[in-house]
C-alpha cells in the first residue's frame, strides 16, 4: 500500500509500505476513503517535534476489509469512524468517557493512518460504524469527527459551553473554528472568535460566531473585557497549544468561568500566582473523541452540522506533501487526502 512518511522536517513523501495485518484478535483492518493532515502534524513538519522516518496520520473513515477473531460488533463491509487513540472503551477511564486515557490505549499516530489501509486495535471499541454507507459528500465531515471536529467538541464541553454562556475561540485554525461550531450547537449565546484571517473569520462567523476580534495577546484580552461588560467570557477554548494563547484564554475568562484547552501544549508554563488569582476552571488535554462520535455522526448523517467545510483544500494521496506545504504557509487550514 502507499503511505505517508516524514523522513525529517519539511521532508514528506509517499511511499510503499507493507500492508498491515491483524496481529492481535482484537484488530481490524480498514480501507480508508479519505484521510487528510492535522495542525499538530506541523509540529514536527517545523523542527519543532523530533522526527525520523515517521509514519504520519491519526485520522481515518473507511471500510472493514478484515477483522480478528476476538472482533464481534465490527464486521467486513462497515463504514466505520474512529479517532486518534485506539480504545476498549470497557475499562473504567473509558466508561467515564475519557476514553483517550484508556488503559489500553493505543496510539493511532504511531500507525499512521495517513495510507491506504490501517490496523485498527481493539475495533469494537475504538471503531462506530455509520448507518450505512455514506454518500461521498458526507464523507469530509465523517473525517472531521475522528479528531478536529472531535476535539473542538470536547474543548467546548469542558469550558462548559451553553445556554446563556459567552465563549470565546483562542485559534482559528480547523479544531479552533470547530470548537465555534460546538459552541453554537450547544446553545452557547454570544461566541467571539479570535482571528486576523479574513477566510477563516468567514468561516467562524458561517459555524456561528457572532463576533471577531483580530487583537491577541492583552490587547486581545482587553477586547473580551470590552464585549463583556469588563468581566471575561464564560467559556473560553484555546486551541493553539502556546504560552501567549493560553495566557491569553486565562486571562479573557471571567472568575469561575471555564478553559477548555486542546491545542497540544508546547512549552506553556503556567504562573502560579496569575493561575491562583485568576479564579478559573481549567480543563482538557487529548479530547475523549470517541465518547462523542456516536452523537457526531448522527448529526453528520441528519445533515444537521457540516464541519467537512473545514477543509479548504482537497489533493490526491499523491501529492500529500504539497498538502503539508500549504498548510505550513497557512495557505489552507486542512488538507483533505483523497484515495
Ligand atoms: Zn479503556
Amino acid at each position: 500500500m502507499r503511505g505517508v512518511v516524514m523522513y525529517k522536517p519539511g521532508d514528506v513523501r509517499v511511499e510503499e509500505r507493507d500492508d498491515p495485518r491483524i496481529i492481535e484478535p482484537t484488530d481490524a483492518i480498514i480501507r480508508l476513503s479519505a484521510t487528510c493532515i492535522c495542525g499538530s502534524d506541523l509540529w514536527p513538519y517545523r523542527g519543532a517535534e523530533p522526527v525520523d522516518h515517521q509514519v504520519m496520520g491519526h485520522e481515518y473513515v473507511g471500510v472493514v476489509t478484515e477483522v480478528g477473531s476476538r472482533v464481534h460488533t465490527i464486521k467486513v463491509g462497515d463504514f466505520v469512524v474512529g479517532s486518534f487513540f485506539a480504545s476498549d472503551n470497557t475499562c473504567e477511564i473509558c466508561r467515564a468517557g475519557y476514553q483517550a486515557y484508556c488503559v489500553h490505549r493505543v496510539l493511532m499516530g504511531a500507525l499512521g493512518t495517513q495510507s491506504e489501509l490501517a490496523r485498527i486495535p481493539l475495533a469494537d471499541g475504538t471503531l462506530v460504524a455509520t448507518p450505512g454507507h455514506p454518500a461521498p459528500d458526507l464523507i469530509p465531515s465523517l473525517l472531521a469527527a475522528s479528531d478536529v471536529l472531535g476535539t473542538g467538541w470536547f474543548a467546548a464541553v469542558a469550558a462548559e459551553a451553553g445556554p446563556g454562556k459567552t465563549v470565546a475561540v483562542v485559534g482559528d485554525g480547523a479544531v479552533g473554528l470547530l470548537g465555534v461550531l460546538a459552541a453554537r450547537h450547544l446553545g452557547a449565546e454570544r461566541i467571539i472568535a479570535f482571528s486576523r484571517h479574513a477566510d477563516r473569520q468567514a468561516l467562524a462567523r458561517y459555524f456561528g460566531a457572532t463576533d471577531i476580534v483580530e487583537e491577541r495577546g492583552p490587547a486581545g484580552v482587553d477586547r473580551i473585557k470590552d464585549l463583556t461588560g469588563g468581566l471575561g467570557a464564560h467559556s473560553v477554548i484555546e486551541a493553539v497549544g502556546t504560552q501567549e494563547a493560553m495566557m491569553q484564554a486565562i486571562h479573557a475568562t471571567r472568575p469561575g468561568g471555564h478553559v477548555g484547552y486542546v491545542g497540544v501544549s508546547h512549552d506553556v508554563a503556567l504562573p502560579g500566582n496569575e493561575l491562583f488569582m485568576s479564579g478559573v476552571h481549567l480543563h482538557g488535554g487529548p479530547a475523549p473523541v470517541r465518547r462523542f462520535l456516536p452523537e457526531l455522526i448522527n448529526l453528520i448523517w441528519n445533515r444537521t452540522i457540516d464541519p467537512g467545510k473545514v477543509f479548504d483544500l482537497a489533493l490526491p494521496f499523491d501529492r500529500a506533501a504539497e498538502g503539508y506545504d500549504a498548510m505550513d504557509k497557512r495557505a489552507a487550514t486542512k488538507v483533505l487526502l483523497t484515495l
